[in-house]
This record gives C-alpha cells, sequence and structure tokens, in this order.
C-alpha cells in the first residue's frame, strides 16, 4: 500500500459518505497517472425519488440501487472518459459478483477494495467469484482492512480504541446485512 494508494482510499471514503443509503455507503474513484479521472458512490437511477420511505423499504432499494463501482463507470460514460488502464479505490465494501464485470469491460487493471474477509461477509461467495475472475483476466486486486486505515496517519501510534469504535459502528450498521446472512444466504 504506497502513500498514492492511501490517499486516493480516503478520498473514495470521503465519497462514500455522499451516499443518501443509511445503512451501507460506497465510494469508488478511478484513477490514472495519480490522477482521478472518476467518481461513484451508490444511489438510485436519476430522476428516482430517493426519499426516506424508499431507503428503508429494504426490497425496494436494493433493487432500485446502483452500486458505487457501476455509477463511477456511468459517471465515466457520460464525460466520455475512459477508464482503460485504471486504477480503482473502493471503500465501503469489495467488488460484488455484478460489478466486477463492469470492471472488467471497461478495462481496468487495478482494484483496490476492502478485504473480503473482513468485510463482505453477507456475499463472500459472489465477491470471491468475482475477485477470482478479474485475477483471471489480469486485473491485479489488492484487499485492505477498513479498520487499519486510521493507523496509516499516525505509524506507530496505532490506536486501539479507535479499531474497537470503528468496529463497534460498522457492526452497528451492517448488523443487519450480517444477520440476514447468516439466517439463510
Ligand atoms: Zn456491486
Amino acid at each position: 500500500m504506497t502513500k498514492w494508494d492511501k490517499r486516493f482510499l480516503k478520498l473514495a471514503k470521503e465519497i462514500a459518505t455522499w451516499s443518501k443509503d443509511p445503512s451501507t455507503q460506497v465510494g469508488a474513484i478511478a484513477v490514472r497517472d495519480k490522477r482521478i479521472i472518476a467518481t461513484g458512490y451508490n444511489g438510485f437511477p436519476k430522476g428516482i425519488e430517493d426519499n426516506a420511505r424508499t431507503l428503508e423499504d429494504r426490497p425496494a432499494k436494493l433493487r432500485l440501487m446502483v452500486h458505487g463501482e457501476m455509477n463511477m463507470i456511468f459517471n465515466a460514460v457520460e464525460h466520455g472518459v475512459s477508464l482503460k488502464d485504471s486504477t480503482v479505490y473502493v471503500w465501503g465494501l469489495p467488488v460484488c459478483e455484478d460489478c466486477f464485470k463492469g470492471l472488467i469491460q471497461v478495462g481496468v487493471s487495478r482494484v483496490v477494495m476492502p478485504s473480503i474477509e473482513e468485510h463482505g461477509k453477507r456475499w463472500k461467495l459472489g465477491c470471491e467469484f468475482g475477485k477470482c475472475k478479474m485475477e483471471h483476466v489480469g486485473i491485479q486486486v489488492d484487499q485492505y482492512n477498513m479498520y487499519h486505515v486510521w493507523s496509516w496517519d499516525t505509524p506507530g501510534k496505532y490506536m486501539a480504541e479507535d479499531h474497537y469504535n470503528l468496529k463497534q459502528s460498522f457492526d452497528k450498521e451492517h448488523g443487519d446485512e450480517i444477520e440476514e446472512c447468516e439466517n439463510g444466504y
């Protein structure tokens, strides 16, 4: 993980906060030659109102939600930007069983995403499948632990307390999803 990787991941983290989804926020940015060429976060398609009622209706929300990675691709298309040979940084969740296909099709060369083991419990099989296929076509896939991002700012001064607090809030936010997974996914 280079200094620039860390910088872009922090940016992806910031972009994830722009999502209105109350439970899952994913940010994605595509970078080439240290320049940001596209960004995206999860949200409803344009023109479809993302009011609190729909956002809380889980089945409707999941059906409507455009994932951060796909929105990044659509934003690039809208502006006529090629994502060929770019590195994509994802914050929030590992690349899922749908989005990996988009990333392959636009010619991404590297993906830096949250660790499947640590952050993708519910979608583990699909995420592993996608990772395997991305690697098969030559995309470099690097995984990182979102809990450890805090320690990047102060090497050697890693606060166990920060880790604990972040983990607590993550489990609280994603608790319903993890539970659903265990109950029958
Ligand atoms: Zn996805």
